[in-house]
């Protein structure tokens, strides 16, 4: 549905996009994800037709978009600050795009309830914009641009504006109404476990470059490289040396966890023999009493904080450089381990991954 095609972005001598490559499929909900100013938007707004790339293409179904102005697109953009015509209601703001296609009254209409029961607005047509809650804004606002039927919608931090609880259960239902829609979905946030919430797939970005495309399970179980790891979530780090190298595979040999064979990262390279291997948190066990896995590290638990449904644990593990972060949920007792105690852990070889640095 979309190709951007060696897309670059410069404002003066800075990139604020460098040389992008991606292709969203029909039906997708897509996400670029990255901190602040890493040029999500900037790619978004290009999509768009708000702005122009200083070189590269944008295809949107199977069209080059080069000169195509903004309203001539396929798309339609729902904004961080919503942009609700605060004079008008409801309904007015909902068919205001559409006064231009001309449909008549009835068609118009139609078209406006519609599109009011897809965000679950049936009834509020005439209550005033200035009535209406964070919640009900928004999706005034994704009515707004569902009732002109795009073929792509753009999303730019939609939901950043609304406190936790209504954020997560607005999650939810922009993830249902895509599908119900089926229509093309590209988010931009900053927010990690939203994009993992929503999307089929994530362009992690950074300083203007996609890092990594893929699905959320594996943008977050296989990160190309520390930076990507490190922004999706807790990850403990291990260095270690490199002992065997063969096709696709690498074997580290490092302290605790002994000789582990994984995949090897795409863009590794090695300047000193070593790698580094990530775990996540969540994949580390606490073995109570007698329990034993076919795969354990013991070690000594030197700090705990607790976060009401879960406890970390941070373990120092002989031989390692920094002590491993572990995340327990809070049934079995993880909040009452003292400090100094004595732990064993237990692992899946699996979820130790070789990364690029
Ligand atoms: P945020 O989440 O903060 O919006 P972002 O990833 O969307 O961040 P962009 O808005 O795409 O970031 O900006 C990328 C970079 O380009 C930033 O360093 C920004 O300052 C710069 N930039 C964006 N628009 C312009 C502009 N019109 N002129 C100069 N620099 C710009």
């Amino acid at each position: 549905m979309i190709e951007i095609r060696g897309v670059t972005r410069r404002f003066g001598n800075f990139a604020a996009l460098d040389n992008a490559l991606l292709s969203v499929r029909e039906g997708e909900f897509f996400s670029l994800l990255g901190p602040s100013g890493c040029g999500k938007t900037t790619l978004l707004r290009m999509i768009a037709g708000f702005d122009t790339p200083t070189s590269g293409t944008i295809l949107i179904d199977g069209q080059e978009m080069g000169g195509t102005p903004a309203n001539q697109r396929p798309t339609n953009m729902v904004f961080q600050s919503y942009a609700i015509f605060p004079h008008l209601n409801v309904e007015q703001n909902v068919g205001y795009g559409l006064k231009r296609l001309k449909l008549g009254k009835v068609e118009e209409r139609r078209r406006v309830e519609e599109a009011l029961s897809q965000v679950a607005l049936s009834g509020l047509g005439k209550r005033g914009a200035s009535e209406l809650s964070g919640g009900q804004r928004q999706r005034v606002a994704l009515a707004r641009a569902l009732v002109m039927r795009p073929k792509v919608l753009l999303l730019d931090e939609p939901l950043s504006a609304l406190d936790k609880k209504l954020r997560e259960q607005m999650q939810v239902e922009l993830r249902h109404l895509q599908q119900t829609v089926g229509i093309t979905f590209v988010l931009v946030t900053h927010d990690q476990y939203e994009a993992l919430a929503m999307s089929d797939r994530i362009a992690v970005m950074f300083g203007g470059r996609i890092a990594q495309v893929d699905t959320p399970k594996h943008v977050y179980q296989r990160p190309v490289n520390r930076q990507v790891a490190d922004f999706l979530g807790g990850m403990n780090f291990v260095r270690a040396p490199v002992v065997e190298e063969s096709g696709g595979q690498i074997v580290v040999d490092t302290p605790g966890f002994g000789r582990v064979s994984t995949d090897r990262p795409i863009a590794f390279q090695t300047s000193d023999g070593s790698a580094t291997l990530g775990i996540r948190p969540e994949r580390l066990r606490v073995l109570w009493d007698d329990e034993t896995a076919s795969h354990e590290v013991a070690g000594t638990v030197v700090d705990r904080h607790y976060f009401g449904e879960i406890t970390h644990l941070l373990v120092d593990i002989p031989g390692f450089e920094s002590p491993l972060s572990v995340t327990e949920t809070n049934n079995f007792g993880a909040d009452d381990i003292p400090v100094g105690a004595p732990i064993r852990l237990a692992y899946d070889p699996d979820a130790l991954v070789a990364m690029a640095d």
